[in-house]
């Protein structure tokens, strides 16, 4: 199969048709026509085989996967997905490879009405390399910058099961077979808390999606904001699969320092909480208070009202 077969056969007119798209796939490049009153937000994920994925990772979840976690970056903006650019490299041609892969990125693709317009496609390792467009209305995102003393810090969904499920996939931990597939999917399927982050602009005073584990994107937006924090141990949100699985401790360290969650961390100033319940209402997703911003750059943890020092569990590529 050529190139240009392939690109025809699984990415070319597939998923949703955007009126603002003027030209899509099939020219040298896509042309698109943002809004009145709105700005681009643009962010790019690359994900390679050995690295960011084992070679056996089923394609449909993989292609799932490229997308949303593009989209939990738009989501920690505030921004609407509109459109993407995929970058492929792959060894060889598996058609039944690339069409998993490929009913896996439209299946969130049409969800969230994101248009393909364009790409490249390469013989090489296997990689994907996916850029994302959303739009924000001007002056509205939200930004990890903006965080001040006082405000109280927010986490959606429950933490660390993606982390367990890469564990239970590694061999390194073992799991009880019901709690198994709830885990395997929160690390294959993870949900770009979209809606959330739209619903957070102009309420939340910083935002940030949790993909390197909570210690360590809390701190991004610590060193943006030039503030410190506490953090209630006792109120990160735990899934009951997590909590069956393994000890209290683990289950903590999991949730703090394990990757991958793409839930949203942010903050909220005193005069907005009462808004929030409101807001988030049609996010279809929980969001609970785990601690509050404070002077300096550092963060306190406690857990049973003592201090206490998460176990590192994070990854980090350098
Ligand atoms: P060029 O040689 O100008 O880079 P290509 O032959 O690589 O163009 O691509 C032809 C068209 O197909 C372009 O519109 C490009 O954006 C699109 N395209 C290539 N690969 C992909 C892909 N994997 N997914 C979506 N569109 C793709
Ligand atoms: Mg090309």
């Amino acid at each position: 199969m050529k190139e240009f077969q392939l690109i025809e056969q699984f990415f070319k007119n597939r998923g949703q048709k955007r009126r603002d798209v003027i030209l899509g796939i099939g020219d040298d490049c896509a042309l698109v026509q943002p809004a009145e009153g709105k700005v681009i937000a643009i962010s790019c994920d690359t994900l390679v085989e050995g690295v960011h994925f084992f070679a056996d990772m089923p394609a449909h979840a993989l292609g799932y996967k490229s997308l949303a976690v593009n989209l939990s970056d738009l989501a920690a903006m505030g921004a609407e997905p509109a459109w993407m650019t995929l970058a492929l490299s792959l060894p060889e041609v598996d058609t039944q490879w690339l069409a998993d892969f490929s009913n896996g990125l439209f299946e969130i693709a049409d969800y969230y009405s994101v248009a393909l317009v364009g790409g490249d496609t390469t013989r090489g390792p296997r990689c994907i390399n996916l850029t994302i467009n959303g739009q924000i209305p001007k002056g509205k995102s939200l930004k990890r910058s903006g965080a001040k003393v006082g405000d109280w810090i927010y986490v959606t969904g429950t933490l660390g099961d993606s982390a367990l499920g890469l564990d239970m996939l590694r061999g390194v931990q073992a799991v009880k077979p019901e709690y198994k597939e709830y885990l395997l999917n929160r690390h294959y399927y993870p949900t770009p808390r979209v809606l959330a982050g739209q619903a957070l602009r102009g309420l939340a005073s910083s935002a940030i999606d949790l993909s390197d584990g909570l210690v360590s994107d809390l701190s991004h937006i610590l060193k943006a904001s030039n503030v410190g924090a506490t953090i209630n141990a006792n109120a990160i949100p735990l899934s009951s699969s997590l909590k069956n699985s393994v000890t209290a401790e683990q289950a903590l360290a999991y949730a703090l320092t394990g990757g991958e969650d793409y839930e949203l961390l942010f903050t909220v100033p005193e005069s907005q909480r009462g808004a929030i319940d409101t807001a988030l209402i049609h996010s279809g997703v929980k969001f609970v208070n785990v601690g509050q911003i404070c002077s300096g750059d550092k963060v306190k943890f406690t857990l049973d009202g003592q201090p206490f020092m998460p176990e590192f569990k994070g990854f980090e590529h350098f």
